[in-house]
C-alpha cells in the first residue's frame, strides 16, 4: 500500500492537493478535520462534543481522534492506499498511527511537508473564510489554531525524520507547479 501523510500548517493547500493527488494515484483521502466537519453537521455525538473545541481552534482530544482516524481506515478494507490530511498531529497520534497500520501489515511509505510561510497562509484563510465561512478561520480562531500548529504539532516532524521519512516541499507558487514537485516526491515511495 502507498500510505503517506501531507503535512502542513492550516491553509498550507493540504485539501487542494490531496485532491489532485488521489485523482493520480486512485487513493482514499482522510481529512480528520473533514470527518470531524460532517460529524458537526450530522450532529452525531461526536460531533455535539467536538464542536465547541473546534471553533475554538483546539486540537480535539488524541483519543477521540485516533478512535475516529481508525474507524475511518477500517471502513476502507480494498483501498489501495490513505493519503492523510491533518493527522497526525501529535506525536501520540502519529505512534498510534505506526502501530495501527503495522497491526494491518502495512505503514507510512513518508510524508511530505508543505512549506508556507506565515504571510502567505494568513492571506490564504482570508480568502478561504470568504468562500466557506468556516468558523474557525476567523481571524481570532485561526491565531489558536496556529499556536497549536506550532507548540504540538510542529513536534510530530522530528519524529518522521528520525524514521527518515520526511520530505518538505515548498508550497508557495502555482498549484500545479506544487503538484509536480509532489509526485517527484511520491514516486519515490
Ligand atoms: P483541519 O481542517 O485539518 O484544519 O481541522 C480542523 C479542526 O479539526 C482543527 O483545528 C482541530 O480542531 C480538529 N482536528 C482535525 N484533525 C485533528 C487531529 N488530527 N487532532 C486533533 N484535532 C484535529
Amino acid at each position: 500500500m502507498l500510505n503517506f501523510v501531507l503535512f502542513g500548517p492550516p491553509g498550507a493547500g493540504k485539501g487542494t492537493q490531496s485532491q489532485k493527488l488521489i485523482d493520480k494515484y486512485q487513493l482514499i483521502h482522510i481529512s480528520t478535520g473533514d470527518l470531524f466537519r460532517a460529524h458537526i453537521k450530522d450532529q452525531t455525538t461526536l460531533g455535539q462534543k467536538v464542536s465547541q473545541l473546534i471553533a475554538d481552534g483546539q486540537l480535539v482530544p488524541d483519543e477521540i481522534t485516533i478512535a475516529m482516524l481508525e474507524e475511518e481506515v477500517d471502513k476502507n478494507p480494498q483501498a489501495q492506499g490513505i493519503i492523510f490530511d491533518g493527522f497526525p498531529r501529535t506525536v501520540p497520534q502519529a505512534k498510534a498511527l505506526d502501530a495501527f497500520l503495522e497491526s494491518k501489515g502495512t505503514a507510512i511509505s513518508g510524508v511530505i511537508a508543505l512549506d508556507v510561510d506565515q504571510a502567505e497562509l494568513t492571506k490564504r484563510i482570508a480568502q478561504r473564510q470568504l468562500e466557506t465561512g468556516r468558523v474557525d478561520d476567523q481571524a481570532d480562531k485561526l491565531q489558536k489554531r496556529i499556536e497549536e500548529y506550532f507548540n504540538k504539532t510542529v513536534q510530530v516532524l522530528p519524529y518522521y525524520e528520525a524514521q527518515n521519512k520526511l520530505t518538505k516541499v515548498n508550497g508557495t507558487g502555482e498549484i500545479e507547479n506544487i503538484f509536480t514537485d509532489l509526485v517527484a516526491v511520491v514516486d519515490q515511495f
